[in-house]
């Protein structure tokens, strides 16, 4: 099938990508839905209304958009998902079995990988490296293989499985591909800080981060991130009630670990409750009175966004650090099987 890669993909407001439009018009048609669904993660909301009017008119089915945050493929937009007969979800790998009307579409980025990885390979320290990313640029990881291979260092994938659908892929909740593998460090291509911190946290290695986006080179440093971990959970220390967060995203709803987390927390004294929510933001955490609270939604939630709380907010293991149940030393990254 032809993919409509930059032209059909630019027109629409995808330039430096690659979405399979052909797939999605084809697949619309073929289900005969009427009405369609389209949720896309907030950097490529903008193209939607440009992708709705082009899906209208190839296909005759009428198109309604997702106006919510998208965080992942954890956050299928699960009431509009009842609404439609179809529904197209960009940008992300499905993750576990879902609704049936939902394709998920990935949006690939055009980047090469040759150079940067090229350029990273100089301060690459051993020779056999577990290669990492998240699913925009996974579809090229055979050029960083190859990069790597010139400089003499063995490029290694881990294998899918559980909620990373490709080898070599991560995601802000699971390094089960980094961890799967038996190496001295880890080559992360990719953009931002968060999933090379996790592959460092996960693995206790060396991560050099190689971004395709600015071409620049740059190692990892968990002792920043390990500080402010260590300050909320001193401050979480002093409370004595304590929210218990849990998520209505169909993929990060962990009610099971949530009960387990409020019978410790009571069983040590402290007032629990559970608090279940959509999106969480600061403002629906005012009026509940909690001192400090612990989410079991995405780790993002805790590790990424802990600024905008006035309460400190804890992963589950931190939440355990905090009763004694483990070690700060034995600090684990929050992941979601
Ligand atoms: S839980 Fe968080 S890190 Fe995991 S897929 Fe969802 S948004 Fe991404």
């Amino acid at each position: 099938m032809a993919r409509a890669h930059s032209t059909a993909g630019s027109n629409l407001g995808f330039s430096g990508y690659d979405l399979d439009l052909d797939k999605a018009i084809d697949l619309i048609q073929k289900s005969g839905a009427r009405l369609v669904g389209l949720q896309a993660p907030e950097g490529l909301k903008r193209a939607t209304p440009d992708l709705a009017r082009h899906i209208e008119e190839k296909t005759g089915a009428r198109v309604i958009i997702s106006g919510d945050p998208c965080f992942g493929a954890c956050d299928v937009d699960m009431q509009l998902c009842q609404e439609v007969d179809l529904m197209l979800h960009l940008g992300h790998a499905r993750l576990t079995e879902g609704p049936d009307n939902v394709i998920f579409l990935e949006v690939r980025m055009k980047e090469d990988l040759r150079d940067v990885v090229e350029k990273a390979a100089m301060v690459l320290k051993a020779r056999r490296v577990g290669v990492t990313t998240t699913i925009q640029h996974v579809h090229k990881l055979d050029q960083a293989l190859e990069a790597l291979k010139k400089h003499g260092i063995q490029g290694l994938l881990g294998q899918a499985g559980g909620r990373v659908r490709q080898a070599g892929q991560v995601l802000g909740c699971s390094y089960s591909t980094a961890r799967a593998l038996d190496v001295e460090e880890y080559l992360f291509i990719g953009t931002g800080q968060f999933h090379p911190l996790g592959i460092a946290l996960a693995t206790g290695k060396r991560v050099v981060i190689a971004d395709p986006a600015t071409g620049e080179i740059s190692e990892i440093d968990t002792d920043p991130m390990l500080r402010r971990r260590f300050g909320a959970i001193t401050r979480a220390r002093e409370a004595k009630r304590f929210a218990i967060l849990v998520s209505k995203k169909p993929g990060q709803k962990r009610m099971e670990l949530a009960a387990r987390l409020k019978a410790l927390g009571e069983s040590r004294g402290r007032e629990m409750f559970l608090v279940y929510l959509d999106n969480i933001e600061p403002d629906r955490l005012l009026n509940l009175g909690a001192e400090a609270a612990v989410s079991t939604a995405c780790p993002r939630v805790a590790l990424d966004d802990a600024a905008k709380y006035r309460i400190p907010i804890l992963t589950p293991p931190e939440f355990e650090v905090l009763l004694g149940e483990r070690e700060w030393e034995e600090y684990e990254f929050d992941e979601i099987e």
